[in-house]
């Protein structure tokens, strides 16, 4: 398995290099670059935070919570929608785990 230009984390989030050779988190659906990729990718995302009873109307859930939330992470300058996560109010972003090296 050879390592071509970016390394693919997500469907619409790869790790590529920028011009200086950093490696970055990028976009593929727009080539954005969103920073190093020393931290979460979800640092340099738009966040939304959503309730449960959002997605239970949406049909997306059937049951409701008050003690979870969703959190939508978006591209700031394409808006494609790179990541959903549920999570207990409060807490830090879940961390995608991405080999050093
Ligand atoms: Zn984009």
């Amino acid at each position: 398995m050879g390592e071509k230009m970016g390394r693919r984390i997500l469907e619409y989030v790869e790790i590529g290099q920028n011009s200086e050779g950093a490696r970055v988190y990028k976009c593929v659906c727009c080539g954005y670059v969103l920073g190093p990729s020393g931290k979460s990718f979800k640092d340099y995302a738009v966040v939304r935070e959503r309730s449960y009873s959002d997605y239970v109307e949406m049909g997306v859930l059937s049951m409701n919570s008050d003690r979870f939330i969703i959190r939508e992470f978006y591209c700031p300058k394409c808006a494609i929608r790179f990541d959903v996560e549920s999570v207990v109010k409060g807490e830090p972003y879940l961390d995608i785990k991405v080999s050093g090296d």
